[in-house]
Protein backbone atom coordinates (compact mmCIF):
# COMPACT_ATOMS: atom_id res chain seq x y z
CA UNK A 1 0.00 0.00 0.00
CA UNK A 2 1.64 3.40 -1.30
CA UNK A 3 0.01 7.00 -0.42
CA UNK A 4 -3.22 7.06 0.24
CA UNK A 5 -3.92 11.14 -0.75
CA UNK A 6 -5.78 12.53 -2.94
CA UNK A 7 -4.38 15.97 -4.74
CA UNK A 8 -6.82 17.76 -1.64
CA UNK A 9 -4.92 16.01 0.65
CA UNK A 10 -7.79 13.63 1.74
CA UNK A 11 -7.33 10.60 3.20
CA UNK A 12 -9.78 7.43 1.18
CA UNK A 13 -9.07 5.11 4.20
CA UNK A 14 -10.63 1.79 4.15
CA UNK A 15 -13.43 1.99 1.09
CA UNK A 16 -13.48 -1.99 0.01
CA UNK A 17 -13.47 -5.18 2.72
CA UNK A 18 -13.95 -8.86 1.01
CA UNK A 19 -15.60 -10.96 3.16
CA UNK A 20 -14.72 -14.79 2.28
CA UNK A 21 -17.34 -17.41 4.13
CA UNK A 22 -15.19 -20.45 3.83
CA UNK A 23 -15.77 -23.44 1.77
CA UNK A 24 -18.99 -24.27 -0.09
CA UNK A 25 -20.67 -26.06 -2.60
CA UNK A 26 -18.58 -29.73 -3.20
CA UNK A 27 -16.64 -28.50 -0.33
CA UNK A 28 -18.45 -28.60 3.35
CA UNK A 29 -15.82 -27.60 5.52
CA UNK A 30 -15.64 -29.52 8.74
CA UNK A 31 -18.83 -31.67 9.88
CA UNK A 32 -20.33 -32.01 13.23
CA UNK A 33 -20.11 -35.56 14.37
CA UNK A 34 -24.10 -35.99 13.59
CA UNK A 35 -23.74 -35.09 10.28
CA UNK A 36 -26.22 -32.00 11.15
CA UNK A 37 -23.73 -28.91 10.83
CA UNK A 38 -21.49 -28.44 8.13
CA UNK A 39 -18.42 -25.75 8.22
CA UNK A 40 -20.05 -24.18 4.99
CA UNK A 41 -23.48 -23.31 5.94
CA UNK A 42 -21.60 -21.59 9.62
CA UNK A 43 -19.54 -19.39 7.72
CA UNK A 44 -22.38 -18.14 5.37
CA UNK A 45 -24.27 -17.26 7.86
CA UNK A 46 -21.46 -15.54 9.90
CA UNK A 47 -20.24 -13.87 7.27
CA UNK A 48 -23.51 -12.79 5.16
CA UNK A 49 -24.66 -11.00 9.02
CA UNK A 50 -20.94 -9.48 8.99
CA UNK A 51 -21.67 -8.13 5.37
CA UNK A 52 -24.78 -6.70 6.66
CA UNK A 53 -23.62 -5.24 9.21
CA UNK A 54 -21.15 -3.34 7.07
CA UNK A 55 -23.06 -2.23 4.75
CA UNK A 56 -25.68 -0.63 7.30
CA UNK A 57 -23.19 1.29 9.15
CA UNK A 58 -20.66 2.49 6.67
CA UNK A 59 -23.33 2.75 3.64
CA UNK A 60 -20.23 4.25 1.29
CA UNK A 61 -17.44 0.89 2.02
CA UNK A 62 -17.99 -1.51 -0.94
CA UNK A 63 -18.36 -4.77 1.22
CA UNK A 64 -17.67 -8.23 -1.27
CA UNK A 65 -18.89 -11.15 -0.20
CA UNK A 66 -16.69 -14.31 -2.15
CA UNK A 67 -19.82 -16.39 -2.35
CA UNK A 68 -23.28 -15.23 -1.24
CA UNK A 69 -25.17 -18.99 -1.42
CA UNK A 70 -24.04 -22.79 -1.50
CA UNK A 71 -21.66 -22.91 -3.90
CA UNK A 72 -18.29 -23.94 -4.66
CA UNK A 73 -15.20 -21.34 -4.75
CA UNK A 74 -11.63 -22.32 -5.33
CA UNK A 75 -8.93 -20.59 -3.01
CA UNK A 76 -8.19 -18.86 -6.14
CA UNK A 77 -10.97 -17.31 -7.14
CA UNK A 78 -11.50 -16.15 -3.62
CA UNK A 79 -8.17 -14.10 -3.53
CA UNK A 80 -8.52 -13.10 -7.05
CA UNK A 81 -12.43 -11.48 -6.28
CA UNK A 82 -10.15 -9.92 -3.40
CA UNK A 83 -7.45 -8.86 -5.79
CA UNK A 84 -9.83 -7.16 -8.60
CA UNK A 85 -11.71 -5.87 -5.67
CA UNK A 86 -8.88 -3.73 -4.37
CA UNK A 87 -9.84 -4.80 -1.32
CA UNK A 88 -7.99 -2.89 1.49
CA UNK A 89 -8.77 -5.68 3.57
CA UNK A 90 -9.62 -9.56 3.67
CA UNK A 91 -11.45 -11.67 6.42
CA UNK A 92 -12.10 -15.63 5.86
CA UNK A 93 -14.29 -17.06 8.20
CA UNK A 94 -13.75 -20.68 9.44
CA UNK A 95 -14.76 -23.01 11.79
CA UNK A 96 -11.85 -25.45 13.31
CA UNK A 97 -11.93 -28.88 13.58
CA UNK A 98 -10.54 -31.78 16.24
CA UNK A 99 -10.58 -35.64 16.17
CA UNK A 100 -10.20 -35.28 20.09
CA UNK A 101 -13.68 -33.54 21.14
CA UNK A 102 -11.61 -31.33 23.74
CA UNK A 103 -10.28 -28.82 21.73
CA UNK A 104 -12.38 -25.48 21.73
CA UNK A 105 -11.85 -21.92 21.01
CA UNK A 106 -11.11 -18.74 18.99
CA UNK A 107 -8.04 -18.57 16.78
CA UNK A 108 -6.86 -15.91 14.30
CA UNK A 109 -4.30 -16.11 11.27
CA UNK A 110 -2.37 -14.21 9.42
CA UNK A 111 0.44 -15.81 6.46
CA UNK A 112 3.79 -16.02 7.89
CA UNK A 113 6.56 -17.94 9.60
CA UNK A 114 5.96 -18.42 12.70
CA UNK A 115 6.85 -16.13 15.14
CA UNK A 116 8.49 -18.87 17.40
CA UNK A 117 11.06 -19.50 16.01
CA UNK A 118 11.62 -23.14 17.62
CA UNK A 119 8.38 -24.03 17.28
CA UNK A 120 8.58 -26.86 14.92
CA UNK A 121 7.32 -26.16 11.48
CA UNK A 122 4.67 -28.70 10.92
CA UNK A 123 3.40 -29.00 14.63
CA UNK A 124 0.60 -26.98 15.95
CA UNK A 125 -1.48 -25.29 12.87
CA UNK A 126 -0.11 -27.41 10.41
CA UNK A 127 -2.80 -30.18 11.10
CA UNK A 128 -5.18 -27.00 10.33
CA UNK A 129 -3.71 -25.49 7.32
CA UNK A 130 -3.17 -28.50 5.77
CA UNK A 131 -7.05 -29.36 6.27
CA UNK A 132 -7.92 -25.75 5.04
CA UNK A 133 -5.69 -25.77 1.83
CA UNK A 134 -6.89 -29.13 1.47
CA UNK A 135 -9.81 -27.92 -0.62
CA UNK A 136 -7.21 -27.49 -3.43
CA UNK A 137 -7.36 -31.16 -3.97
CA UNK A 138 -11.18 -30.89 -5.24
CA UNK A 139 -9.81 -29.18 -8.10
CA UNK A 140 -9.54 -32.21 -10.29
CA UNK A 141 -6.49 -30.16 -12.58
CA UNK A 142 -4.67 -28.72 -8.84
CA UNK A 143 -1.54 -29.77 -9.60
CA UNK A 144 -1.26 -27.63 -12.98
CA UNK A 145 -3.54 -25.40 -11.61
CA UNK A 146 -1.97 -24.39 -8.21
CA UNK A 147 1.90 -24.64 -9.73
CA UNK A 148 2.72 -27.56 -8.19
CA UNK A 149 1.17 -26.87 -4.57
CA UNK A 150 0.54 -30.13 -2.75
CA UNK A 151 -1.11 -29.64 0.46
CA UNK A 152 -0.84 -32.60 1.76
CA UNK A 153 2.96 -32.16 1.07
CA UNK A 154 4.94 -30.42 3.98
CA UNK A 155 7.74 -28.96 1.30
CA UNK A 156 4.95 -27.16 -0.35
CA UNK A 157 5.21 -25.12 2.84
CA UNK A 158 8.30 -23.75 2.83
CA UNK A 159 8.23 -21.33 0.46
CA UNK A 160 5.07 -20.10 1.36
CA UNK A 161 6.72 -19.67 4.97
CA UNK A 162 9.45 -17.64 3.66
CA UNK A 163 7.67 -15.32 1.42
CA UNK A 164 7.96 -11.79 2.83
CA UNK A 165 4.28 -10.53 3.29
CA UNK A 166 4.78 -6.70 3.23
CA UNK A 167 1.05 -6.35 4.40
CA UNK A 168 1.90 -8.72 7.72
CA UNK A 169 1.71 -6.18 10.18
CA UNK A 170 -1.20 -4.65 9.67
CA UNK A 171 -2.95 -8.00 8.93
CA UNK A 172 -1.33 -8.70 12.34
CA UNK A 173 -3.09 -5.57 13.90
CA UNK A 174 -6.40 -6.81 12.84
CA UNK A 175 -6.34 -9.64 14.30
CA UNK A 176 -5.32 -8.38 17.28
CA UNK A 177 -8.40 -6.36 17.33
CA UNK A 178 -10.48 -9.62 16.53
CA UNK A 179 -8.93 -11.66 18.87
CA UNK A 180 -9.42 -8.94 21.74
CA UNK A 181 -13.33 -8.56 20.42
CA UNK A 182 -13.90 -12.50 20.58
CA UNK A 183 -13.09 -12.61 24.36
CA UNK A 184 -16.13 -12.48 26.15
CA UNK A 185 -18.10 -14.12 23.39
CA UNK A 186 -19.75 -17.11 22.74
CA UNK A 187 -16.75 -19.39 21.84
CA UNK A 188 -14.91 -18.94 25.09
CA UNK A 189 -11.30 -20.08 24.86
CA UNK A 190 -8.95 -17.70 23.28
CA UNK A 191 -6.16 -19.42 21.29
CA UNK A 192 -4.07 -16.78 20.06
CA UNK A 193 -2.94 -15.31 17.14
CA UNK A 194 -0.50 -16.70 15.13
CA UNK A 195 1.25 -16.51 11.57
CA UNK A 196 0.42 -19.70 9.24
CA UNK A 197 0.34 -20.83 5.92
CA UNK A 198 -2.91 -20.34 4.62
CA UNK A 199 -2.87 -20.14 0.83
CA UNK A 200 -6.07 -17.97 0.44
CA UNK A 201 -3.95 -15.56 2.51
CA UNK A 202 -0.88 -16.46 0.59
CA UNK A 203 -2.47 -14.94 -2.52
CA UNK A 204 -4.43 -12.15 -1.23
CA UNK A 205 -2.56 -8.66 -1.80
CA UNK A 206 -4.11 -6.97 1.14
CA UNK A 207 -3.97 -7.41 5.18
CA UNK A 208 -5.63 -10.52 5.26
CA UNK A 209 -6.78 -12.65 8.40
CA UNK A 210 -8.40 -15.84 8.69
CA UNK A 211 -10.82 -16.10 11.72
CA UNK A 212 -11.66 -20.09 13.03
CA UNK A 213 -14.54 -19.61 14.87
CA UNK A 214 -14.56 -22.42 17.27
CA UNK A 215 -14.52 -26.07 16.56
CA UNK A 216 -17.47 -27.94 15.30
CA UNK A 217 -16.20 -30.93 17.41
CA UNK A 218 -16.23 -29.52 20.79
CA UNK A 219 -19.73 -30.59 22.05
CA UNK A 220 -20.05 -26.41 24.05
CA UNK A 221 -18.72 -24.66 20.87
CA UNK A 222 -21.32 -26.54 18.56
CA UNK A 223 -23.81 -25.51 21.07
CA UNK A 224 -23.03 -21.63 20.52
CA UNK A 225 -22.93 -21.66 16.73
CA UNK A 226 -25.66 -23.67 16.11
CA UNK A 227 -27.74 -20.84 17.66
CA UNK A 228 -28.70 -18.07 15.38
CA UNK A 229 -27.88 -15.57 18.41
CA UNK A 230 -24.64 -17.35 18.86
CA UNK A 231 -23.63 -16.81 15.15
CA UNK A 232 -25.20 -12.80 15.38
CA UNK A 233 -23.05 -12.71 18.19
CA UNK A 234 -19.79 -13.74 16.66
CA UNK A 235 -20.68 -11.45 13.74
CA UNK A 236 -21.14 -8.53 15.64
CA UNK A 237 -17.73 -8.87 17.29
CA UNK A 238 -16.06 -9.53 14.29
CA UNK A 239 -17.90 -6.34 12.90
CA UNK A 240 -16.81 -4.47 15.74
CA UNK A 241 -13.20 -5.71 15.07
CA UNK A 242 -14.03 -4.31 11.67
CA UNK A 243 -15.22 -0.89 12.96
CA UNK A 244 -11.84 0.04 15.39
CA UNK A 245 -9.71 -1.59 12.79
CA UNK A 246 -10.96 1.25 10.05
CA UNK A 247 -10.89 3.69 12.63
CA UNK A 248 -7.31 3.41 12.69
CA UNK A 249 -6.82 2.41 9.37
CA UNK A 250 -8.65 5.93 7.93
CA UNK A 251 -6.60 8.25 10.66
CA UNK A 252 -3.28 6.92 10.08
CA UNK A 253 -2.43 8.38 7.45
CA UNK A 254 0.24 7.06 5.70
CA UNK A 255 2.46 8.32 2.98
CA UNK A 256 5.44 7.39 1.06
CA UNK A 257 8.22 8.05 3.45
CA UNK A 258 8.73 11.64 2.83
CA UNK A 259 10.54 11.44 -0.97
CA UNK A 260 7.88 13.76 -2.38
CA UNK A 261 7.12 16.00 0.63
CA UNK A 262 8.72 19.44 0.68
CA UNK A 263 12.47 18.73 1.90
CA UNK A 264 11.60 22.21 4.17
CA UNK A 265 9.53 21.72 7.54
CA UNK A 266 9.07 23.79 10.00
CA UNK A 267 9.04 22.58 13.65
CA UNK A 268 6.03 23.96 15.77
CA UNK A 269 6.96 22.09 18.86
CA UNK A 270 9.53 19.77 20.78
CA UNK A 271 12.43 21.06 22.09
CA UNK A 272 14.23 17.63 21.84
CA UNK A 273 16.00 19.18 19.06
CA UNK A 274 17.56 22.36 20.23
CA UNK A 275 21.07 21.11 21.72
CA UNK A 276 23.87 19.78 19.92
CA UNK A 277 24.07 20.59 16.36
CA UNK A 278 20.34 19.79 16.55
CA UNK A 279 20.25 16.47 15.29
CA UNK A 280 18.07 14.20 16.72
CA UNK A 281 16.17 11.15 15.92
CA UNK A 282 12.81 9.66 16.05
CA UNK A 283 10.01 7.57 15.18
CA UNK A 284 7.13 9.14 12.77
CA UNK A 285 3.91 6.82 13.15
CA UNK A 286 1.83 9.29 11.64
CA UNK A 287 1.16 11.53 8.66
CA UNK A 288 -1.93 13.55 8.62
CA UNK A 289 -3.90 16.18 6.36
CA UNK A 290 -5.56 17.62 8.98
CA UNK A 291 -4.44 17.75 12.49
CA UNK A 292 -5.29 14.85 15.20
CA UNK A 293 -7.21 15.48 18.48
CA UNK A 294 -8.14 12.26 19.37
CA UNK A 295 -5.33 11.43 22.04
CA UNK A 296 -7.49 7.59 21.34
CA UNK A 297 -4.97 7.98 17.98
CA UNK A 298 -1.63 8.42 20.18
CA UNK A 299 -2.70 5.22 22.13
CA UNK A 300 -0.89 6.84 25.24
CA UNK A 301 1.76 8.55 23.55
CA UNK A 302 2.15 12.52 23.23
CA UNK A 303 4.05 12.83 19.94
CA UNK A 304 6.00 15.74 19.44
CA UNK A 305 4.31 17.16 15.74
CA UNK A 306 6.10 18.98 13.08
CA UNK A 307 4.29 20.63 9.92
CA UNK A 308 5.01 20.25 6.98
CA UNK A 309 3.56 21.89 4.11
CA UNK A 310 -0.20 20.90 4.40
CA UNK A 311 1.00 17.65 6.27
CA UNK A 312 1.17 17.42 10.17
CA UNK A 313 3.93 15.12 11.20
CA UNK A 314 4.02 12.86 14.56
CA UNK A 315 6.57 11.63 16.08
CA UNK A 316 7.47 9.79 19.60
CA UNK A 317 10.43 8.43 21.10
CA UNK A 318 12.80 11.41 19.81
CA UNK A 319 16.11 11.42 21.14
CA UNK A 320 19.56 12.49 20.17
CA UNK A 321 20.94 8.44 19.87
CA UNK A 322 19.84 6.72 16.59
CA UNK A 323 20.32 3.66 18.59
CA UNK A 324 17.79 4.92 21.53
CA UNK A 325 15.19 5.86 18.46
CA UNK A 326 15.77 2.95 16.15
CA UNK A 327 15.41 0.65 19.48
CA UNK A 328 11.57 0.92 20.22
CA UNK A 329 10.75 0.90 16.22
CA UNK A 330 10.22 -2.94 16.75
CA UNK A 331 7.55 -1.98 19.90
CA UNK A 332 6.55 0.94 18.22
CA UNK A 333 5.16 -0.91 14.80
CA UNK A 334 2.89 -3.28 17.18
CA UNK A 335 1.15 -0.19 17.62
CA UNK A 336 1.66 1.58 14.12
CA UNK A 337 2.58 -0.57 11.24
CA UNK A 338 3.63 1.82 9.22
CA UNK A 339 6.20 3.70 11.58
CA UNK A 340 9.42 4.22 10.41
CA UNK A 341 12.76 6.22 12.17
CA UNK A 342 13.99 9.85 11.09
CA UNK A 343 16.68 11.79 11.75
CA UNK A 344 15.46 15.30 12.31
CA UNK A 345 18.15 17.77 11.39
CA UNK A 346 17.36 21.50 11.36
CA UNK A 347 14.08 21.90 9.07
CA UNK A 348 14.49 18.51 7.41
CA UNK A 349 12.79 15.45 8.18
CA UNK A 350 15.07 12.71 6.43
CA UNK A 351 13.66 9.14 6.93
CA UNK A 352 15.82 6.30 7.30
CA UNK A 353 15.91 3.00 5.98
ZN1 LIG B 1 -12.39 -24.14 7.06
Amino acid sequence: MCSIFTAAGENLGLTTVVIDAGHGGKDAGCVSKDQKTYEKTLTLDIATTLAGKIRKAYPEVKVVLTRSDDTYVTLDDRAEIANDAHADLFISVHINANEKTSPSGYSVHVLGQSSNKNRDLFANNMEVCVRENSVIMLEEDYSTKYQGFDPSDPESYIFMMLMQNSHREQSLRFAEEVQSKLEGGPIKVDRGVSQDPFYVLWKTSMPAVLVELGFISNSTDLAALRKQSGRDDLAQRLFEAFRDYKKFYDESLRFDGGATEPARERRSRGEAAAENDGTVYAVQILASGRPQNDPSIFMGYTPMVIEAGSLSKYFIAVSDSREEAESKLPKIRRKYPDAFLVEIRGENVVPLR
